[in-house]
């Protein structure tokens, strides 16, 4: 058999997660929580296990459920409520969204605008419905966009440009001044914007974090993906959404309909009692901004030299005091095995492994998991 992904290996999340598993490292490398859900969400879903609704729900999604994150989006943004009869497609996670609308509006020969580091998921779906992938490096040590370069990666052929903030792995985030630069190169072409927002409600130091919807040019053009594995600490919920204009949400459907067809109906009937609630994520930037303050305080001394984290649950660090010289992912795997500290290394986020030396750190922990970690890495300094 001809594989159509050769080059693909196993994510390296699911790779940096077997190996702290199998050293028993304390896991600061896959983004996800090692706490629970909100109580109110988890009584929730017990009491939709017990009730009556066990069969599939409606293709798009609850109606109640997409109402809700309709208003959600409405409040959150200041902006127009999306239609949520038209405008809001429920996903098997942001990971299923991402898939869709790339399978949905990517066709042969097309080109697809990726900055990088990128999320590991984007150039397989990229690759697999015929397109290319045009990658523009993010400009170091801030992660910004080059606006020349992103200018220069644009041509007829570009189908879609794709954009993530909170950016997972460097934690930088969006200003407006950005997405005007990018509106602004836009402007006039057909060209598609598919804007990666799972970290939506992690910004710190009061800095907001700034929607493609809010920006009402590219929402026009726009696909926006959002997870409330993130938002509720439920990854393994499997739960996202994209937001689109009807007639761009209408294609994502005729995939969505065909991948998965719809989503596990109690788990959308539990976020739906809870997501009315603005209390059930309003609390998340001073709740995680304090996770990365007290890391980065247990981190002194420890040889790592943090890079600023502006957004999501991650966390950058050189180790070049530790290690010169040593290749990053030599390096995490290192880590983990001597230190007991599992990191995940940047240079698979690079579609030509670029390695700057860095490794992430997901702060998304319980503060006893954040000193424990911290404890470890003060020893192996
Ligand atoms: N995009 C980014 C940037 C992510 O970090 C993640 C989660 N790791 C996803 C998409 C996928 O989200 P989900 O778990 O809801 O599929
Ligand atoms: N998004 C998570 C991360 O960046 C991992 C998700 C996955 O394992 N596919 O670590």
């Amino acid at each position: 058999l001809t594989s159509k992904l050769p080059d693909v290996g196993t994510s390296i999340f699911a790779v940096m997660t077997q190996l702290a598993t199998e050293h028993g490292a304390i896991n600061l490398a896959q983004g996800f929580p090692d706490f629970n859900p909100p109580a109110a969400l988890t009584e929730a879903l017990v009491r939709h296990a017990q009730g009556s609704q066990h069969q599939y729900a409606p293709m798009p999604g609850l109606m109640r459920l997409r109402e809700l994150i309709a208003e959600k989006t409405a409040r959150v943004y200041g902006v127009a409520a999306p239609d949520a009869g038209t405008d809001i497609t429920v996903c098997s996670g942001a990971t299923e969204a991402l898939f869709a609308v790339i399978t949905a509006v990517v066709r042969p020969g097309d080109e697809v605008v990726v900055l990088e580091p990128a999320y590991d998921s984007y150039a397989p779906a990229i690759r697999l419905a015929g397109g290319r992938p045009v990658y523009v490096p993010l400009r170091l040590p801030d992660f910004r966009p080059d606006w020349d370069q992103v200018r220069a990666a644009l041509s007829p052929r570009t189908r879609l440009v794709m954009v993530n903030t909170p950016h997972n792995p460097t934690g930088a985030v969006w200003t407006e001044a950005d997405w005007q630069q990018l509106a602004e190169l836009l402007r006039g072409t057909e060209t598609l914007l598919l804007s990666d927002e799972v970290y939506e409600h992690m910004t710190f130091d009061g800095r907001p974090h700034r929607s493609a919807l809010q920006h009402e040019e590219l929402r026009a053009r726009a696909f926006v993906v959002s997870s409330f594995g993130k938002t509720y600490h439920a990854t393994g919920w499997k739960v996202g959404y994209c937001v689109a204009p009807a007639a761009l949400s209408a294609e994502v459907r005729r995939v969505h309909q065909f991948v998965t067809f719809a989503v596990s109906t109690p788990f959308q009937l539990a976020i739906a009692d809870v997501l009315g609630d603005a209390g059930s994520y309003d609390y998340l930037p001073a709740f995680m901004q304090q996770k990365r303050d007290l890391f980065g305080q247990l981190m002194r001394g420890t040889g790592f030299e943090l890079l600023p984290s502006e957004g999501s649950y991650f966390q950058l660090a050189r180790y070049q005091q530790l290690a010169p010289g040593e290749a990053d992912v030599a390096f995490a795997r290192r880590l983990t095995q001597e230190a007991g500290v599992a990191v995940v290394p940047v240079s698979p986020f690079y579609h030509d492994g670029t390695d700057h030396g860095l490794v992430r750190f997901c702060f998304a922990k319980q503060d006893d998991t954040l000193r424990a970690a911290a404890e470890r890495l003060q020893q192996f300094a």
